[in-house]
This record gives C-alpha cells, structure tokens and sequence, in this order.
C-alpha cells in the first residue's frame, strides 16, 4: 500500500542571517528569518512525511512558541519524522522538492544536500531529487525577500 504526502514552507529572507538549505550551509549575504534555522527544505520535507501518513504537522511537534527548538538544527524535525514514519510501518520511495529561491542558484548545492538527506533518513541518494526555480523577478520573492519549498513524498508499507 502506498501514501502520498505534500510539504510545504516559507521563510523570509535577510541580510545576515544564515542561509542553510537541506542542512548545507549556503554563503549568501541574506539567510532565513526563522525560530529555527528556517531549513525551507527539511521543514517541507518534515510536514510532508508526517502527512502522508496523517500523523500531524510539524507545528504541532515542533512549536514555534517553544524555547527549545529556538536557533534547532532542522535535521532533528527530519529524523523525528522519518522516525515516525518508520514506527507507523511505512518506508520512504522517494522524494522529490522544489525550492524557489532567486539567489544563489541550487545547482552547485544540490549533490550535497541530497547526499545530507539521504543520509539523515538512511536511504539511498537516487530516492531523492531537488530542484531550484526562482520567480523570475516577478513580485516579492522575485526580489529576494524570501524562499519557498515544495515537495511530495511517497511511501509504502514495509514488508
Ligand atoms: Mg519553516
């Protein structure tokens, strides 16, 4: 049996904050304005795997209200999830994302962040894919006030 699920996020962007995408370190004079670390892709990648198997969002794990999580390294909402997952009897196919981000471009990054992904769930490289887009100029995170993330995910029961 399979399940499907969808994340998305958001985060503003600004100069001198730290720009980390899928837990790779991003040098760019603007980064995310987040309780977090504002991993766009990673908090995508966390409500979209807690979705499929309608387990909850990452808000409601992981408020944003709580001192804790204040400055947290993303990949510990990741594991958790993939954790969860895992408990619930399900295994990851594979994931694919879209991160819309005006500047700097993905591309040289992406072996990376797939490589960090792969190996925070424990799957194989080729099971995940990213992509950059940008809005082309148009609008606001045209003009780089921020960043969004897509991404789907699907899973089957194991075994
Ligand atoms: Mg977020």
């Amino acid at each position: 049996m399979f399940r499907v699920g969808i994340g998305f996020d958001f985060h503003r962007l600004k100069e001198g904050k730290k720009l980390v995408i899928g837990g790779i370190y991003i040098p760019d004079e603007k980064g995310f304005v987040a309780h977090s670390d504002g991993d766009i892709f990673f908090h995508a990648l966390t409500d979209a795997l807690l979705g499929a198997i309608g387990y909850g969002d990452i808000g409601e794990l992981f408020p944003d209200t709580e001192d804790k999580w204040k400055n947290a390294d993303s990949s510990i909402f990741l594991k958790e999830a993939n954790r969860i997952v895992n408990t619930a009897g399900y295994e990851i196919v594979n994931i694919d994302g879209v991160i819309i981000l005006e500047k700097p471009k993905i591309k040289p990054y992406r072996e990376k962040i797939i490589e960090n992904t792969a190996n925070i769930l424990k799957i194989q490289k080729n099971q995940i894919f990213i992509k950059g887009k940008t809005y082309e100029k148009l609008g606001e995170l045209g003009k780089g006030l921020g960043a969004e993330c897509r991404v789907v995910v699907l899973l089957k029961r194991k075994i």
